[in-house]
């Protein structure tokens, strides 16, 4: 039975870590959004992945629900406040779009990474509701990918913006 609890606090630990980790998030993405002005397709997509984050967190909090477990509201608050500052931190760059997207595209990595553990956990834990990560997980992949692909697009935008001498660093 000791064994059974442990794999259990594994899991719930990571739960509540991936809940701080999309409120974190969100306070990278809503900042880039409000602040993107000429690169339409990136601000799509960071609104759909919005959209997606605050299913991610319903679906969170879900589980940890029928655990009769809540989130930690303290570690949330610490990561949001640290991922509004990971906002901020590129705001004076001329190229803030491309730093930026380098910063998403290793977010969502980290991401790829917490679910490939939390699921991991969840099944050494026996856990039921694993679908429901793993729909998580799915998002974090698909958006990784999104940002990839995508990368060239933007840099293209952005070095011919800069070329008209238009804004180019949002
Ligand atoms: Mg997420
Ligand atoms: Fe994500």
């Amino acid at each position: 039975m000791q064994n059974v609890a442990t794999a259990n606090e594994v899991f719930i630990t990571g739960l509540k870590n991936a809940h701080a980790m999309e409120n974190q998030a969100l306070s990278i993405m809503k900042p880039q959004l409000k602040r993107i002005e000429h690169y339409p397709e990136v601000a799509a997509q960071l609104d759909l992945h919005i959209t997606e984050t605050e299913g991610q967190i319903q679906r969170i909090e879900e589980i940890l629900d029928r655990l009769s477990e809540s989130a930690s509201g303290l570690k949330d608050a610490a990561l949001s406040a640290s991922g509004a500052m990971a906002a901020l931190s590129h705001t004076m760059a001329s190229d803030e779009i491309l730093k930026n997207s380098f910063a998403n595209f290793a977010f969502e990595h980290f991401e790829i990474a917490a679910y490939t553990s939390l699921l991991t956990a969840g099944e050494e834990s026996g856990a039921a509701d694993l679908p429901l990560l793993r729909q998580n997980l799915d998002e974090e992949l698909r958006m990784a990918e999104w940002l990839q692909d995508n990368l060239p697009a933007v840099t293209r935008s952005y070095s011919a913006l800069s070329g008209s001498g238009e804004r180019a660093d949002v």
